[in-house]
């Protein structure tokens, strides 16, 4: 038998011994001592899309450059006392999209990429939304991408295809969920154009489709809301963000419409919030280093929202940060030697290649500045956990997306 064999021999007879002594563990301690303990009454999940260790990294390494050190400057949420890392893989692939982890995270179950809320099988899963719910939790979903997107969709809606947009969106008003939020609602009157508009559906059901957070401060509204971008009054139509808009007056920024949603589900009685940095993994697909960092600032904007709130309500709240997979295989270093380049890195015009498209002159750009990237998907990256509050420990170590279920509902 060669070393290596042996060695590998070894390696998995360790790996049964340790799953032995995992499961012993499993079934006494953790299990008993979960069964005892209540949810916190305030829960904030949150997922920054293909927001990878090395996305937050570059992030804080930009900041740091702003202040004029090398490193040190933190965003909120690595300031948190807990820290997890999360193993990521869907049920037909090792490398997941953000429907398959979106429903691991929500559910607890692995399923196939471009799958929503259901088993491989088709059968609807629940999500910890519904479950709060049903312990009596407001529940709020929002995400500075589309509201029936696959993320935020992974919580409310059950499709065996993350494109069918016009039959999610349909879903916002069968799960009664009192707050929805997003940068727009895709295939606003179905993938034809030839459905009815999807704001006249939900006023229909009793939703108040508020198109700006001005709108939603006027409306009287106590059944649910739909909070939408002003802008999208005039164009009904697929747009990137919550955020970039034209107009500043138009703009509602995540932490903005975090702050806003807390307001209407009110502090009396416990609620449930899962709030989505959407647009760091489409800036990420764009292998965009600029937009990226710029939405992972937007995105933690909203986790210092949810933080002032825990440190109001320090015993009862419990938030939970983390991402639904990596996108883009980004690292700090790419041959340029031992120095990331910041200077410009905001300013600086893409190289006028006629050869290469958009994504690839975003490439080219970010590798002159020394931060590299090594795909335009996803990775199967294990992803970091952050957490704080009420139970915040047990994210600690080494988790997989579906053991954030049993950990926030406490089953
Ligand atoms: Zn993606």
């Amino acid at each position: 038998m060669s070393r290596l064999k042996k060695t590998l021999l070894y390696v998995s007879a360790a790996i049964v011994a340790l799953a032995a002594v995992g499961a012993i563990f499993k079934d006494d301690a953790t299990a008993k001592a979960r069964k005892k303990e209540k949810p916190a009454k305030y829960i904030f999940v949150m997922i920054g899309d293909g927001m990878g260790a090395t996305q937050v990294a570059a992030a804080e390494s930009y900041l740091s450059y702003k202040a004029g050190k090398l490193g040190g400057e933190q965003v909120t949420f690595t300031r948190f006392p807990v820290l997890g890392l999360c193993t990521t893989f869907s049920a037909n692939s090792n490398i997941t999209d953000s429907a398959a982890s979106g429903t691991a995270i929500a559910t607890g179950n692995k399923t196939n990429n471009h799958f929503l809320g259901v088993a491989p099988d088709g059968t609807p899963l629940k999500s910890m939304a519904y479950a709060m719910h049903e312990k009596g939790y407001n529940v709020g979903i929002m995400s500075s991408v589309p509201v029936n997107h696959a993320t935020p969709g992974a919580f409310y809606a059950h499709r065996k295809d993350r494109n069918d947009y016009y039959e999610i969106s349909l879903e916002i008003p069968e799960s009664n969920f009192e707050f929805f939020a997003g940068s727009g609602i895709l295939d606003f009157n179905g993938k034809k154009g030839n459905l009815e508009d999807i704001d006249k559906v939900l006023e229909s059901k009793g939703y108040d489709v508020c198109y700006g957070l001005g709108e939603l401060a006027e409306s009287d509204d106590e059944s649910g809301v739909v909070v939408i971008p002003a802008s999208q009054k005039k164009e009904a139509a697929l747009n990137y963000e919550i955020e970039h808009d034209e107009d500043p007056a138009e703009e509602d920024r995540l932490g903005e419409v975090l702050e806003a949603a807390i307001d209407y589900l009110g502090d009396d009685e416990p609620f449930f919030i899962m709030c989505e940095g959407g647009e760091i993994d489409w800036a990420a697909h764009d292998n965009n280093i600029t937009e990226m960092i710029d939405a992972i600032s937007r995105f933690d904007e909203a986790v210092a929202v949810a933080y002032e709130f825990y440190l109001e309500h320090p015993d009862e709240t419990l938030i939970v940060v983390t991402a639904d997979h990596e996108t883009g295989g980004i690292t700090i270093g790419s041959d340029k030697g031992y120095m990331v380049d910041w200077n410009g890195i905001e300013n600086d015009s893409l190289p006028a290649d006629k050869d290469m498209n958009e994504k690839e002159r975003n490439r080219a750009f970010s590798v002159a500045h020394n931060i590299g990237w090594t795909t335009f998907d996803h990775t199967g990256a294990p992803v970091p956990v952050y957490a704080i509050g009420k139970g915040a420990e047990k994210f600690a170590g080494r988790i997989d997306n579906t053991d954030i279920y049993g950990k926030v509902v406490c089953e």
